[in-house]
């Protein structure tokens, strides 16, 4: 059996979250709710998210709307149904009453709910129904969490569950972890409880709630969101509900139910209308004053909003050892945190899951964290865990480990999956090289290289992992959530503020001197990207020979966007791939203005789909929607491609001044209509004298190298500008751009 029509019912949040997502995998799907209506404009929504349920925007011809009572029709020919209604177990009753009775024989249906256990909803089923009935539980938003966890009990055809769990992994993408029929599964039971528990000791230590924010959150390996400002994303309310569905299923011993009593702040909160993003604010607001927008943050005391404090704990890298042994409130907090985190984790081992390591994945997958509970546990080692937490109970799990006395216990990630990923590989691989940037691994007969910054910024450090990974076939590939969000910033700041502009200089030739290295070098590169691949993270993607893309990516040369141009080679090579266009061809001055464009505007693709017709992608690309997937189609390509030939070096025939001119012509029409400003102008010049080929013109060939020249010569001059440096510093300190 294939699944090649799907009825999603209910197009709310969820319903068409992942109706847009089958839209995305080509998948024929019809979006049911009370009225077409309702459907209609659940359509509209998707097609206007941000950021994009869909691929691209003709994704949606996939997708057709209706209403429960004269499109039910369509459940009789439909392989897959999902129900998506509100969580009100009556309701959900009456939809599989109705869904059974159409239903075409094998097709499977399943409930996206997040608290109401499978007994229930199966209750009225007959026991061949019950076969092909489970939980699908998406999270939200659906393209882009990696989760999907599918609840099955005995009675459920075992087949057509793997056939389910094959068709999410391999056609929508998902890290599906299968699941027992126990309250909030596996990621909500540990995930909500670690929330529940980072806002009830952060309220008993008397931290802000920026404070708490800052300990809980990245120091953690745990979105920056942290626990407040991921309440007021999720929801006020809804967190309300889900707590109240876990005290009302849990058993009254069950350590959660400390953390499901009433907050007072919470109740006062919902009552008045704060509920989080969606209402007038939450525990953190956006406040207008003096004309400006101001991030306010709830004293919890005090029950006032005062503008929020940045808490900087000045820490660079995830330790968590170094973070529980800080002797501050801080310290303090983590510990209380994480102890609590893993000893609740644990006890659930072996009742929820005979597999630690499923937990783990679902706290990745669904909450974004980078380690999970037991992860955790393992990086503060199992000696220091033991002898600060004192009696641990009657938790077999950790009992186990403490009467083996040994110190590592973790073996391998995503048990989940058969798929051969980079986590699962890192095991066996050799470690080559590793410096404060990035780690030179070696496997079979090839290298990779993983960065390891924050959002995987690049330095010197990062160029000199690539330079000399080379011996190999390599593949530079990442665990963690970006590709790579573009030069280290900071690092460019500390030289500015040192007056050292000249070393900015050495990086940025050793930027170029490796990006030419890896596009001409005898052994093919291959970038395998996921998330941010922005400035020179892209410049890098550019001079790649292949790229293995995942179809959850933001590409794009934005450094215009910090009052600079692109300098490690984005500029030469976008160029490039559009001189050899049919229109670049025909018309010198056709390529010039479309990077010019294409970089002035800092225009970005949110997937493969949009960047392809911007050329952030040539045709040596593949796409692939599972991450996990990633490395071994890199691995393949590398098989398939043993005697790659390297590409011919570039070389520009470019107009100069004529095409400047019509440039110039184009920034003094933005100048005029204010849309930008003083500095935009001089960037624009910078990127016009760059994009003509500088002093030049059509009969006089440029090489490579001088284009490189070129994008160095700006890239220097704007950086010794003030308003280039306030620029930086602003996005540095706000993640915002500056207009000047
Ligand atoms: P929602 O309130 O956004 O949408 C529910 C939709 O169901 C509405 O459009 C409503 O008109 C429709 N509906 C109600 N009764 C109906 C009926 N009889 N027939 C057809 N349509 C009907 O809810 P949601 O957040 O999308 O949640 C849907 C389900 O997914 C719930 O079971 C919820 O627990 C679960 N869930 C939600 C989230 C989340 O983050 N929101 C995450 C995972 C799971």
């Amino acid at each position: 059996m294939n699944i090649n029509k799907v009825v999603v019912i209910g197009s709310g949040t969820m319903g068409s979250g992942i109706a847009a997502h089958l839209c995305n995998a080509n998948i024929p799907v019809v979006l049911l709710d009370l009225k077409t209506e309702i459907a209609e404009k659940a359509k509209e929504k998707i097609l206007k998210s941000r950021p994009p349920l869909l691929f691209d925007k003709s994704k949606i011809n996939s997708l057709k709307t209706g209403n429960i009572d004269h499109d039910f029709e369509n459940v009789s020919d439909a392989d897959w149904i999902i129900e998506a209604v509100v969580e009100r177990i009556d309701i959900k009753h009456q939809i599989y009453d109705k869904i059974f009775k159409k239903r075409k024989k094998n097709s499977i249906i399943s409930s996206n709910t997040s608290t109401i256990p499978l007994k229930i909803l199966s209750k009225k089923l007959s026991s061949s129904d019950k076969k092909d009935f489970c939980i699908t539980h998406f999270f939200n938003p659906v393209r882009y969490m990696g989760l999907l966890e599918i609840v099955r009990e005995e009675s459920n055809d075992k087949n057509k569950i793997d056939l389910l769990k094959n068709f999410c992994e391999s056609k929508l993408g998902k890290g599906v972890i299968l699941c027992g029929d126990t309250p909030g599964f596996l990621g909500n039971r540990v995930g909500v409880y670690a929330m529940q528990i980072a806002m009830t000791e952060s309220i008993k230590m008397n931290l802000s709630i920026e404070e708490a924010d800052a300990v809980f959150g990245r120091p953690m390996g745990i979105p920056k969101t942290g626990v407040f400002a991921l309440y007021d994303l999720i929801g006020i309310d809804l967190m309300s509900d889900v707590l109240k569905s876990f005290k009302k299923e849990l058993s009254d011993k069950d350590e959660f139910q400390k953390v499901t009593k009433n907050i007072p702040i919470i109740e006062k909160l919902i009552e008045t209308g704060y509920t989080g993003r969606k209402g007038k604010g939450g525990f953190y607001r956006i406040n207008k004053s003096d004309g400006k927008k101001v991030l306010e943050a709830l004293d919890i005391n005090k029950n006032k909003y005062f503008p929020a404090k940045k808490i900087d704990l000045k820490i660079k890298k995830i330790n968590l050892l170094e973070l529980i042994n800080r002797d501050d409130k801080y310290g303090k907090y983590a510990w209380s945190v994480i102890s609590k985190i893993i000893l609740y984790s644990s006890s659930l081992v072996p009742q929820i899951t005979k597999e630690y390591n499923d937990i783990d994945e679902a706290l990745r997958l669904g909450f974004n964290w980078s380690m999970g509970p037991f992860e955790m546990l393992e990086s503060i080692g199992l000696d220091n865990f033991f002898s600060r937490v004192g009696d641990i109970g009657s938790n077999p799990f950790l009992q186990n480990l403490k009467n083996k006395t040994i110190n590592k216990f973790y073996d391998e990630r995503q048990k989940y999956t058969n798929i051969e990923t980079l986590a699962k590989i890192k095991k066996k691989v050799i470690k080559v090289d590793k410096n404060d940037s990035a780690e030179i691994f070696r496997f079979k007969d090839f290298n990779i290289v993983e960065f390891n910054t924050k959002a995987n910024t690049l330095d010197y450090d990062s160029m000199d992992a690539l330079m000399n990974a080379t011996d190999k076939p390599l593949i530079i590939i990442n665990e963690s959530m970006q590709f790579s969000a573009g030069v280290n910033l900071n690092y460019v700041m500390e030289f500015i503020q040192k007056k050292d502009l000249k070393s900015v200089e050495k990086f940025i030739k050793y930027f170029q001197a490796t990006c030419k290295h890896l596009k001409y070098c005898k052994n093919p590169v291959i970038s395998a990207p996921s998330g941010l691949a922005l400035g020179g993270g892209e410049e890098v993607l550019l001079q790649s020979n292949y790229v293995v893309s995942h179809t959850n990516i933001v590409m794009g040369l934005v450094e215009t966007i910090v009052g600079l141009v692109p300098a490690g080679g984005g500029c030469k090579e976008l160029l490039w791939r559009w001189t050899q266009t049919d229109q670049g061809k025909k018309d010198p001055d056709f390529a010039p203005l479309k990077v010019f464009d294409i970089i002035g505007y800092a225009k970005t693709a949110s997937s493969p789909n949009e960047a392809k017709p911007l050329l952030f992608l040539d045709s040596n690309h593949e796409v692939i929607i599972n991450r996990n997937n990633l490395l071994p189609s890199a691995r393949n390509f590398i098989k398939d491609n043993k005697d790659l030939i390297p590409p011919i070096s570039c070389k520009f025939n470019l107009s100069g001044k004529l095409v400047r001119d019509k440039m110039k012509t184009i920034l003094e029409e933005l100048y005029n209509n204010k849309k930008i400003l003083d500095h935009g102008m001089e960037v624009g010049k910078e990127l016009a004298y760059v994009l003509s080929g500088g002093d030049t013109d059509i009969k006089k060939e440029i090489s490579e190298d001088q284009m490189y020249q070129l994008e160095l010569d700006s890239f220097m001059k704007l950086l010794e500008t003030e308003k280039t440096q306030k620029r930086i510093k602003h996005t540095l300190t706000t993640g915002k751009p500056l207009i000047n």
